[in-house]
């Protein structure tokens, strides 16, 4: 039997998402990413002792708006926990998280993977945290630690182990992205490390109930990444337990150019962090009034644009989820909605040509040259039949290029559509005479060289006839010859 079917994965994430406040956690100083090394930092980041942090109310606010974003519950009362380890890079000796009582428990998301069933993926918790310096290791003089990343706030995302494959977990990291692009908490790069995720592997005989013994990968920047690594430590997995051997409960590093995962550290006891509450800070309470003001303060979220696309501009599912994949590209739409009413060309000419220029110069929308009205007045002289799609793509590439507006371009160029039926009819009559052979074959019924004239039609006025009215004169005066 193959091995597929023999086993399952079970896969659970842990996500941290860096919070875009303006300062830390616990502190004044600046959350900005970029800044010269230990730059960036005061005694209460740096741990001196004596000093008392002060909770940033932002990262709260942040947490509880993801928390709804994900249909969380949101925990009145949370309480601040020491979690207690040693690294080089987080002074303190323990770094301040959650552990008892997060900020948000029991939400979930929906997956839509092609040709699947949507699926449910439940969110066990979500609390708050600081993040830990870094070490820099290919100094001239060894190595050494920058310190401005500590006390930078992360809301760390826990899902129940539901995720049962590596395309799921990788779609699962697109759909939290989406999240906090659209609320605004988390600039949702993880090249640059601003979204990391740890996966938990495990896999088991098909239709157990038990959990197998896991794995923990880390270092994965991309959502390839994800996917490959998850895939990579699902196979081996199989391998070990059809070698008849046992999972070791490990930290398994992610190596993205050798393409394997390797150990990091094994972890003989789950839980030897010693959590205890701070006992330099209080819990932290929600009033109600707070809680709605959050509320009702969440921007338009992705199921909502989607609604909007399908019902109001009546979009087809397809376009308005990949339109509203980036929160940037779905509001530029709704820009170019406002110039126009054609709004499935708008969406055509978004997932087509602007999307192809993005990826080709790796640009994102805010960068792209043409405006969301100047787009817009593209679509609008297509739409009125002044140039034909052909043409209109010629003028996109000027428009990129030389920056002016269509209407512009159309003029300089003189690109305007040929609709004439009498201007027509002449060019037709002329082209006609100029191929006798083929106009023999055309008048014996051949209907391939219909294609053929109207090829030459189009060629004599550098595609700006209008075809259909060049199809409907052509056939008219078929039927006459
Ligand atoms: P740890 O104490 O090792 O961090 P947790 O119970 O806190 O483990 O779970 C961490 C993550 O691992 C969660 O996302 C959870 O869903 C997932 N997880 C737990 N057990 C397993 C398992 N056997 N296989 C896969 N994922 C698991
Ligand atoms: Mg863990
Ligand atoms: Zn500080």
């Amino acid at each position: 039997m193959n091995k597929e079917y023999r086993y399952e994965p079970v896969i659970g994430l842990e996500v941290h998402a860096q919070l875009l406040t303006n300062t830390k956690i616990f502190c004044g100083c600046s959350a900005k990413f970029g800044a010269a090394p230990n730059t960036n930092v005061c005694p209460v980041c740096l741990g001196h002792p004596g000093v008392l942090p002060v909770l940033n109310e932002r990262v709260v606010e942040f947490a509880m708006k993801m928390g709804f974003a994900v249909n969380c519950s949101i925990n009145q009362k949370s309480i601040i926990a020491r979690k207690n380890y040693f690294y080089p890079d987080s002074p303190k000796g323990y770094q301040i998280s959650q552990f008892e009582l997060p900020v948000c428990e029991n939400g979930h998301v929906i997956v839509s993977l092609k040709d699947k069933e949507p699926k449910k993926i439940r969110i066990k918790r979500i609390h708050i945290e600081e993040d830990a310096g870094k070490s820099v290791h290919d100094l001239p003089y060894g190595t050494g630690i920058d310190l401005n990343r500590c006390g930078t706030p992360l809301i760390e995302i826990v899902t129940e182990p539901d995720i049962s494959s590596a395309e799921e977990a990788a779609a699962y990291m697109m759909k939290i992205r989406q999240l906090v692009q659209y609320l605004g908490i988390c600039d949702g790069n993880m090249e640059e490390g601003s979204l990391r995720c740890d996966a938990n592997v495990s896999i088991r005989p098909r239709g157990s109930e038990t959990l197998g013994t896991k794995t923990e990968i880390k270092n994965m920047n991309s959502f390839r990444n994800v996917e490959k690594a998850i895939l990579f430590e699902i196979n081996r997995q199989h391998e070990i337990l059809e070698d008849g051997g046992s999972i070791i409960q490990q930290t398994l590093l992610w190596d993205a150019d050798a393409e394997e995962a390797r150990p990091m550290r094994s972890k003989e006891e789950a839980h030897d962090y010693r959590y205890f509450p701070d006992p330099d800070l209080l819990p932290v309470i929600i009033s109600d009034s707070w809680l709605s003001s959050v509320r009702e303060s969440l921007p338009e979220l992705p199921a909502s644009y989607i609604d909007r696309f399908t019902n109001v501009f009546g979009l087809p599912v397809y376009d308005a989820e990949v339109l509203t994949q980036e929160k940037s590209i779905a509001t530029y739409f709704d820009e170019v909605c406002k110039f126009t009413t054609d709004y499935k060309s708008a969406s055509n000419w978004i997932m087509g040509e602007v999307m192809r220029i993005l990826k080709e110069q790796k640009i994102e929308i805010c960068s792209f040259p043409i405006t969301a009205e100047a787009l817009a007045e593209l679509i609008n002289l297509c739409q009125n039949n002044t140039i034909s799609i052909k043409i209109a793509r010629e003028v996109f590439g000027y428009m990129i290029v030389e920056k002016k507006t269509a209407g512009q371009i159309v003029k300089e160029k003189q690109l305007v559509q040929l609709s004439d039926e009498g201007a027509i009819r002449t060019i037709i009559a002329e082209i006609l005479t100029k191929f006798p052979n083929e106009l023999e074959e055309l008048k014996s019924g051949k209907e391939k060289v219909f294609g053929f004239f109207v090829g030459q039609i189009m060629k004599e006025t550098k595609g700006k006839a209008n075809p259909q009215v060049v199809n409907t004169v052509l056939r008219a005066m078929v039927t006459e010859l």
